[in-house]
């Protein structure tokens, strides 16, 4: 990312660029600059030794002109008001570009979860719900996990907001456990998201499916149903990796041995799993394959790397992991770089299904929510190549037109009241 800017500054520039290309109506642009709602609060918890700490939590509403608000709420030192309004704009446009009837926002909590205690974590986040209760809801405002928070946490807000309302609320936050409602492939979304994405862009490339090679950077929750699906399907995985390093084998991988192995290992890693080479996380970017998968984190395909990726595709799994100086290069060199607000949405579309099965009460098979979930980024994925390939611009833009230009139309029917 550029270093000059914040995150929000980013999101914001982003935004006005597109609005260029786009002729947006200006006062629409500055309504959409800025976040509906940003709540601050402060937190008192008792922590083990009977300390009291005070934390800082935030929850930003961008936009919710197609719905409400969707976002997820990490625990992280880091957090603070600009990463969150950035993060909460970001999710409007993945959830429009995903025509989901939503629209977007972002939590955080500045704390550290590594150096507290599960009691410490529960009190915590139920001291967050309470204190932003009247602000989220079934029909308001639905958070989901995010970095350092997980199915637990969404179990504790749910309770929380559900014993304060007097009613069983399960539609207040998704990515619950399927015990109080969670959906069935909601662990698996986000990577085999990925992987439906990638999977159209080999069609539309013309690209052989059976000799398609796969790099994916990370081996979390995201990576590894990417690299699980795809050897599925008769992709050969080639190279993972994790913080300690990467792994190479020309002749493949098996998703599961490089899982049991990670686990097993003294070193918890991917690195030194018999037969395959060890490699570095930059040499991984570089590997000539079809198929490059960023599932780790941001920032690692820079200007100073991008002349020399060799893949064809790139499906984004993790946020934000190409800077926009090497959009550019990707671009003039001809990858096809599915951005991650269409790429990693998978998790969202799944986050969505299970609301829907939230309020009817209607619980839906593994089946039934893969070959959903299929459906919408098919449609998705085509949707933005086929703007790509007429405004002749990169799939980020494209998904960025289309996402901007579906919010800004619900607004105009709305109109502006009071
Ligand atoms: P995770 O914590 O399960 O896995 C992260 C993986 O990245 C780990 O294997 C870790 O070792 C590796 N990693 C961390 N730093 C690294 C580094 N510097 N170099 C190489 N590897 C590194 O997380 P996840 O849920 O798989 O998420 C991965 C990314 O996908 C994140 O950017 C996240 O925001 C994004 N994402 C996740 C979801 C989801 O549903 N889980 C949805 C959308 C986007």
């Amino acid at each position: 990312m550029t270093s000059a800017l914040n995150p929000y500054e980013m999101a914001v520039k982003q935004l006005e660029e597109v609005a260029k290309l786009m002729d947006l109506d200006r006062g629409i642009l500055e309504i959409l600059k800025r976040p509906k709602r940003e709540i601050i609060v402060h937190l008192p918890v008792k922590m083990d030794n009977g300390e009291i700490r005070v934390f800082t939590g935030y929850r930003v509403q961008h936009n919710d002109a197609r719905g409400p608000c969707k976002g997820g709420i990490r625990y992280h030192p880091d957090v603070n008001l600009d990463e969150v309004r950035a993060l909460a704009m970001w999710m409007t446009w993945k959830t429009a570009v995903m025509d989901l009837p939503y629209g977007g926002a972002k939590g955080g909590i500045r704390c550290d979860p590594k150096e507290m205690s599960q009691g410490e974590l529960e009190r915590l986040t139920r001291r967050y719900t309470y204190a932003i209760r009247e602000f989220i809801g079934t029909y308001i405002d639905i958070p989901a996990p995010d970095v350092y928070t997980n199915e637990q946490t969404m179990a504790w807000i749910m309770d929380t907001y559900s014993v304060l309302e007097g009613r069983f609320e399960p539609g207040v936050v998704t990515a619950k456990p399927v015990a109080i409602g969670g959906s069935l492939g909601r662990t698996e979304a986000t990577g085999l998201g990925v992987m439906y994405a990638a999977r159209e862009a080999v069609k539309a490339l013309g690209l052989n499916p059976k000799e398609v090679t796969v790099a994916i950077q990370g081996y979390g929750n995201v990576a590894y149903w990417a690299a699980k699906f795809a050897h599925e399907w008769g992709y050969k995985v080639v190279a993972v990796s994790d913080t300690k390093g990467g792994i190479y084998n020309p002749d493949g991988l098996d998703p599961d041995k490089v899982l049991e192995h990670k686990r097993k290992s003294p070193k918890r890693s991917v690195v030194d799993f018999p037969g395959a080479k060890n490699i570095s996380n930059e040499e991984l970017l570089e590997l000539d394959v079809t198929l490059l998968i960023p599932a780790a984190i941001e920032g690692v395909i820079t200007e100073k790397n991008a002349p020399n990726i060799n893949a064809k595709i790139i499906s984004e799994g993790a946020n934000g992991p190409t800077t926009p100086e090497a959009d550019k290069i990707l671009y003039e060199k001809g990858v096809l770089v599915i951005p991650d607000i269409l790429a990693n949405a998978g998790g969202v579309t799944v986050s969505y299904f299970e609301w829907v099965q939230a309020l009817t009460r209607d619980y839906w098979t593994k089946e039934q929510v893969f070959r959903r979930l299929e459906e919408r980024m098919v449609r998705a994925f085509n949707e933005v190549y086929r703007l790509s390939k007429e405004k002749g611009v990169d799939m980020r833009t494209a998904a960025y037109m289309i996402a901007v230009s579906r919010v800004a139309e619900a607004m105009k029917l709305r109109g502006i009241w009071p």
